[in-house]
């Protein structure tokens, strides 16, 4: 038996703690909110209890649905038929099958055939290792042409990662491909899952079960040093508490960790200081009206500055007929706009959505809400595999990792969980702690 100290309480680390706890091991979990939940913590928009960020299931995430399995409630799962548009040259066409492929205005049938070419041999190989050197743009520049580039994908990948839009990983964007585009009832229809109640239910289940099994949890205790003595992990700091201990799993965004442990060797400081991260500042909006038929609607409209939006509502039901959408704007913290006021994300919100459906009108407008997080999305360049620090650092007994940790495959739950019950088995081997 290891005292275990686990860092975060998202995802990863409340799986981690579950985890370390079940193997017999003594764990005290800390976190830094006054919740648990972290990227997928809930809040309430005007008495609905909803994510502060859209999320959704897809049928490959396993990993949460044997939690859920082992958790007892496997059977909150819901899965519900789901539908994609596209909105560009000022109107909104279906999407995300081959019917509405064929339909799509503004590309040559040629273009058409080939990104049809480029989805389906994405949504079936298992593993595709030669695009780990291939940024996204050379990538579908080569299987559907420089035009479909230009019109379908740089104007979202602009609007996302900014500065970084022409260096992003084709490893990336085709496990994100796959993941949805495997999330099908047939080849025409698109089929998406959510858990009753929300994310917050696994995170309530998830909780219950650590609480009872002995795991001492802390909020609103951020870690403030990991001390290291000898070569190995004696105890985490947070603020005035000293926690000692025998190893460390942290999953607090890597751009934290070099100020959290000043002992870190220099290789693995530098490795984990450049890894870059996209803000997102994510507007929530309750609508009395719908806007538009579909879960996700793609933009690509010069007076619209976000991607896409996600009418919630269209998986997750609110049960009181009326309309959730968010509205994400991903963008470097450094962006001039980061520190806009949330009036004016709601406002512009608001506008572009007007633009979509002319005839929603600011009556409509129930509840709104603006969420920020500083480390929303890794930025992950080709040859990223390369640069990435393992998760066992090379200090005896301290794992480290985040969403960038299970590249290629982009962040979410389910990746989450798997890491987070990797890191607490590696504990009795290696340098992981409990050996
Ligand atoms: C906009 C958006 C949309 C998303 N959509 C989906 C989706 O549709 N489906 C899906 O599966 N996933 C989605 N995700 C991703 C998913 O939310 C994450 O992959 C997952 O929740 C990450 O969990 P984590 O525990 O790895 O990290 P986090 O949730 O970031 O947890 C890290 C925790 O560490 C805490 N912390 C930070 N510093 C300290 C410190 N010093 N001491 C102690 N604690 C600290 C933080 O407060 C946080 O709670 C989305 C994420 C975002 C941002």
């Amino acid at each position: 038996m290891a005292k275990v100290v686990v860092l975060g309480a998202g995802a990863m680390g409340l799986a981690a703690a579950y985890q370390a706890v079940r193997l017999g091991h003594q764990v005290t979990l800390l976190e830094a909110a006054a919740e648990a939940g972290g990227m997928a913590a809930h809040f309430d928009l005007a008495g609905l209890s909803i994510e502060r960020f859209y999320h959704f299931v897809c049928k490959a995430d396993e990993p949460t649905f044997a939690l859920m399995q082992e958790l007892g409630i496997g059977d909150r799962m819901r899965w519900r038929g789901t539908s994609m548009g596209y909105f560009t040259g000022g109107a909104l066409h279906p999407w995300g099958d081959p019917v509405s492929l064929l339909r799509f205005p503004g590309l040559s049938l040629i273009e058409k055939l080939r990104y049809g070419l480029l989805m389906f041999v994405s949504t079936r190989r298992n593993s595709w290792p030669v695009l780990e050197n291939t940024s996204a743009k050379d990538w579908i520049e080569r299987w559907c042409g420089p035009g479909v580039y230009r019109k379908l994908w740089a104007p979202l990948f602009d609007l996302k990662f900014h500065e970084y839009a022409g260096n992003i990983s084709a490893s990336w964007i085709w496990t994100r491909i796959r993941r949805v585009g495997r999330s099908r009832r047939s080849l025409f229809q698109e089929e998406m899952g959510y858990i009753e109640g929300g994310s917050q239910t696994l995170v309530d289940a998830l909780m219950r079960r650590i609480v009872a099994e002995g795991v001492s949890v802390a909020f609103g205790k951020p870690a403030t040093k990991v001390e290291v003595s000898g070569g190995r992990v004696v105890a985490v700091q947070a603020g005035a508490e000293r926690h000692s201990c025998d190893a460390v799993i942290s999953t607090v965004p890597t751009p934290l960790v070099s100020a959290l442990v000043p002992d870190l060797p220099k290789a693995e400081r530098v490795a984990f200081d450049s890894i870059l991260n996209i803000g997102v500042t994510c507007i929530v909006l309750k609508l009395r009206s719908s806007v538009t038929p579909h879960f996700w609607v793609n933009i690509v409209d010069p007076a619209i500055p976000f991607p896409g939006i996600i009418e919630f509502s269209r998986l997750r039901d609110t049960g009181t007929g009326e309309t959730v959408v968010y509205i994400p704007y991903y963008m470097p913290v450094t962006n001039p706009n980061w520190d806009r006021p949330d009036e004016v994300f709601v406002a512009e919100a608001m506008a572009g959505l007007r633009r979509i459906n002319p005839r929603l009108t600011g009556s409509d407008l129930i509840a709104s809400h603006v969420g920020r997080l500083r480390h929303a999305q890794p930025v992950c360049p080709p040859g990223f595999l390369r640069r990435m620090p393992r998760v066992q650092t090379g200090i005896a007994g301290l794992q480290i990792a985040d969403t960038s940790s299970y590249y290629p495959e982009d962040r979410g739950i389910a990746e989450s969980i798997r890491l987070g019950r990797e890191m607490a088995h590696r504990l009795a081997t290696e340098g992981g702690g409990a050996v």
